[in-house]
């Protein structure tokens, strides 16, 4: 892992930092690269964008860790708002949710009940609810919790992250669920012992999963979330999804918002599922700084705003 990523990951956990960094306006101009706003309405707004040109949506409420009970209660119900606006608004929008901002730090139970608030909404209306991964040490919570609630609800997906070591075993013992899987590369601070320190055994590993995943398509109904921004690897999946005759819209691809929004719309023109994650809220601190983590280039963005600002 590279120095400037360790850094910033470091940065992104600094309590002091997360108070402070996010008052200075400059930081603020920044993050508007990654998040069309704070407000739910921003991200629906963009979804109603994207979707007029073929890219349907995630949306997420930013937050993570929360303290108090009361707090999962706020986050469902915030959470079972959206899903009825996503259906007034009739667009193809899912929602994406963290166990640690549903009271995983708290009881198993608590996060348990309030996720199957949220799916079982989600659900009523058609709709479908994404488990974010987190820290490795929230893992075997996670995929305890996703295959608790995936017993009484099928419209529910988990991401896996290709840099932990563990996850290929993880995902094939999924397979027999059928289940809807984003694979992500990772993107927090991780142990050599746990996960590969380097981007090209990342990128093997990320390639190698998502082989299996699109193996288990047809067998197993996996729902293969492709969730990538990295084009050499779009090709070289494209490419396996034609040797196993797959068709385009066999499997999904999945990108952020603000992030090689070109290679997203070329995608969709050609007939692929494309899928972007939409982030909005106030709590957007550590998610930014993950962000600039995976491309420190980002960092001179921000530092072009700084100077923006004082002219
Ligand atoms: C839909 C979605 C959901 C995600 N959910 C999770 C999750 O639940 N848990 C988790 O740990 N991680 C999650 N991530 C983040 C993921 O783990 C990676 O950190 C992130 O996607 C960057 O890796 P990459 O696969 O794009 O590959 P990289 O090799 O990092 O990047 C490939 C190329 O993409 C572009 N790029 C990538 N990131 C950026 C950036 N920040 N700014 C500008 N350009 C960039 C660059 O051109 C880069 O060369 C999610 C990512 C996506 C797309």
């Amino acid at each position: 892992m590279s120095l400037s990523r360790t850094a910033l990951l470091w940065v992104s956990q600094n309590q002091t930092l997360r108070q402070t960094l996010p008052k200075y306006k400059f930081i603020r101009r920044a993050v508007s690269k990654f998040m069309p706003g704070e407000e739910l309405d921003d991200a629906l707004n963009a979804a109603e964008q994207l979707k007029a040109q073929a890219v349907n949506t995630i949306v997420t409420h930013l937050g993570e860790n929360i303290a108090e009970e009361a707090e999962a209660k706020r986050v469902a119900e915030h959470y079972c708002d959206t899903l009825k606006q996503i259906s007034e608004r009739t667009i193809d929008t899912y929602v994406s949710v963290k166990l640690t901002q549903l009271g995983l730090d708290l009881s198993e139970q608590l996060c348990m009940n309030t996720l199957s608030r949220i799916v079982g909404d989600a659900k009523l209306y058609g709709n479908m609810v994404w488990i974010d991964i987190e820290q490795s040490q929230y893992v075997d919570r996670t995929l305890a919790v996703f295959k608790n609630i995936k017993q009484s609800y099928s419209n529910v997906g988990i991401c896996l992250q290709s840099y932990l070591y563990r996850t290929e075993n993880d995902l094939k013992e999924l397979l027999p669920l059928s289940p809807a899987i984003r694979l992500v590369k990772g993107a927090y601070k991780e142990p050599a012992t746990l996960a590969f320190p380097r981007k090209v055994d990342n990128d093997a590993n990320y390639f190698k999963l998502s082989k299996i995943m699109l193996e288990n398509v047809r067998t197993n109904g996996v729902y293969a979330g492709i969730a990538t921004h990295d084009t050499i690897l779009h090709k070289r999946i494209i490419e396996e999804a034609d040797r196993l005759q797959l068709e385009k819209t066999d499997f999904e691809f999945q990108m952020l918002y603000g992030i090689n929004m070109e290679e997203q719309l070329r995608l969709a023109r050609e007939g692929y599922k494309v899928r972007d994650l939409i982030s909005y809220g106030t709590f957007w601190f550590p998610w930014y700084v993950r962000r600039l983590a995976e491309r420190p280039a980002n960092v001179w963005f921000v530092v072009k705003n700084m100077f923006n600002f004082r002219i």
